[in-house]
């Protein structure tokens, strides 16, 4: 008897790195689906019942319901409060020293095998419920949450690195973006140095878990110029046959995302409309300002050149940066 373990493809990178806009492109691809960000499910999904991608509240969207009773014989026998507690235990920042001890040992400890015989047997239902798709996707992003769950020895856990130029990360992070899944809520705001500090550790992070898990790392701004190329590249990580893609849904710079979204949390375009513009939105080079440009430049130089950002940002037809010393 052959086990066929299910492949995750875990989109991994700081937030506001593309991920979501990445998660629905794959998603239309005929043997991938997305679940969203996992690291979430048990607090806005099962406790607080947030809305599904689908539009339905968590409640009432049929995917989840048919994972809930496949999983665990209903979502009312799980408790949320305690996965909520077990899930700040084992799956977060500070406890990637501990992930790393189990991975030197080569397999979980208590409480994140615990936390991981849940994930697995949501994720299990999950592709279940969806017909068997040859890749899940998580889009948790977390670092902490990829290297967990690539303890698990049923799930094959492939790591997309997405990367994003700092400067405009760092400036997505001081906007502020609704939450259209809750009551006026808004996603939080960070300074430019906090992001440019964890953009760097956050990179090295992922780039030192690729010692155990296989890592394609991509940036946006090449997934943006090239979605096509940037997919098919996709693809052959995860073991999809590229020649057999239907990429029809990318014409020039905008797709055609119809296929339903059941992911659980994550940004706010998950909600989007069926055509998206794939274009790079680079603000950041006129509205981010001097100094905190000059600051995350400083603080993220030697990663920014070796993923091959420019020290000085590209000036585009629509973009003149302002006079400083950039
Ligand atoms: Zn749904």
């Amino acid at each position: 008897m052959t086990c066929r373990r299910q492949k995750v493809l875990f989109i991994g990178g700081l937030g506001r790195s593309g991920s979501t806009l990445v998660e629905r492109l794959l998603n239309e691809l005929p043997t991938t689906f997305a679940v969203g960000e996992t690291i979430h499910l048990w607090e806005r999904g099962v406790r607080n019942g947030e809305t599904c991608g689908c539009g339905a509240p968590f409640d009432d969207c049929a995917h989840w319901r048919a994972v809930g009773s496949a999983a665990f014989g209903g979502w009312d026998r799980v408790d949320a409060d305690r996965l909520i507690e077990l899930r700040w235990a084992v799956d977060r920042t500070r406890q990637l020293p501990a992930i790393t001890l189990a991975h030197r040992r080569g397999q979980p400890g208590g409480d994140q095998r615990d936390y991981l015989d849940h994930l697995r047997r949501v994720l299990l239902a999950a592709a279940v419920v969806a017909g068997r798709p040859d890749v899940l996707l998580d889009s948790s992003k977390h670092l902490s949450t990829a290297a967990l769950l690539a303890l698990d020895d049923a799930l094959d856990v492939r790591l997309l690195h997405l990367v994003r130029d700092p400067r405009g990360v760092a400036y997505s992070w001081t906007k502020h973006v609704a939450r259209p899944e809750t009551d006026g809520e808004v996603m939080p705001t960070y300074d430019p140095a906090r992001t440019a500090a964890r953009w760097v550790t956050d990179n090295l992070g992922f780039e030192a878990l690729g010692r155990w898990v296989p890592t394609l790392r991509l940036r946006y701004e090449d997934v943006l110029t090239d979605p096509r190329a940037a997919l098919a590249a996709i693809g052959r990580f995860v073991g999809i046959d590229v020649r057999g893609l239907d990429l029809g849904f990318i014409e020039g710079c905008s797709a055609r995302l119809a296929t339903p979204m059941h992911s659980v949390a994550g940004n706010p375009l998950r909600f989007g409309g069926d055509d998206v513009t794939l274009r790079l939105d680079d603000a950041w080079v006129t509205e981010l300002g001097c100094g905190r440009r000059r600051l995350v430049t400083s603080l993220t130089a030697p990663l920014l050149v070796r993923y091959g950002y420019p020290i000085r940002p590209a000036v585009s037809g629509r973009r003149r940066p302002d006079r400083c010393g950039r």
